[in-house]
């Protein structure tokens, strides 16, 4: 809503934060103050938005309509050789109200005080969402990404804007094929390799620390049809749709 010509007024935002704030999450107890978490951290980040929007922040920006609907939390799934899938979710895909252009546009939350682009520039997972808007927006010929990176120890918002060029998706779409092919590898010598700088981050154990040594059969639990992804996905397109559509752009 806040990327709209007519946004709504800051007590309409924060009403509607309330509304949808999620059940399983506290509004009265005690706000985690250290990490700046919460629901009252929320509205801040919220009222910190609205008002960056009406000085000028992504002026020229509004949210795209997709299927008739604004594209926003745009999910899709990119279909892979041997029943691998690449699944995502878009924040919003923007258009530039003057030069036509299309955006994707993400939100991060960090507790860095200083926010660098380097921490995004060649983020693998954006320059997959350039690929799924090749597709969707084929005639148009520029594409950008922009992050709106938010510290919430510093309580600022950084917009971050990086254009991906077409060798960057060519090699993306080759990196998936690769890293389809290390999984292969593992799973046929039955040897995953641990990634130990892994095992203690964002200040806490991995989730399977002491039990990834394991045996594989002890750890995974036996497929039941149960667990079949059932989710509906706003755009669901081929690697080789994907592929065509990357040479066509490149003639
Ligand atoms: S503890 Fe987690 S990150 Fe570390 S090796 Fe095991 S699975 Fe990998």
């Amino acid at each position: 809503m806040i990327f709209q010509e007519h946004p709504w007024t800051l007590q309409e935002i924060l009403w509607q934060q309330f509304l949808h704030w999620p059940k399983e999450l506290p509004i009265i107890e005690a706000e985690d103050v250290k990490a700046r978490k919460g629901f009252i951290y929320a509205n801040l980040y919220a009222a910190k938005l609205w008002h960056a929007r009406r000085n000028g922040l992504l002026c020229d920006w509004v949210i795209d309509d997709y299927n008739g609907k604004p594209a926003v939390e745009l999910s899709f799934q990119i279909l892979l050789p041997d029943g691998f899938r690449y699944r995502g979710s878009v924040d919003a895909v923007l258009r530039n109200r003057i030069t036509g252009a299309i955006g994707v546009l993400e939100h991060k939350t960090t507790k860095y005080k200083v926010i660098d682009p380097a921490q995004y520039k060649n983020s693998a997972q954006a320059v997959g969402y350039s690929i799924v808007l090749d597709h969707l927006y084929p005639d148009v010929s520029s594409y950008e990404v922009l992050y709106l990176v938010y510290s919430s120890t510093e309580m600022e918002i950084v917009p971050l804007d990086f254009t991906k060029s077409l060798a960057q998706r060519a090699e993306w779409l080759q990196d998936i094929l690769f890293d389809i092919d290390n999984i292969r590898a593992y799973d046929e010598s039955g040897v995953y390799p641990r990634r130990g700088e892994s095992c203690f981050n964002f200040f806490r154990q991995c989730q399977y620390f002491q039990t990834c040594t394991m045996s594989v059969e002890r750890l995974a639990k036996e497929y039941h049809p149960d667990m079949a992804d059932t989710k509906v996905y706003d755009v669901t397109v081929t690697m080789e749709e994907l592929i065509e559509t990357q040479l066509k752009r490149n003639t």
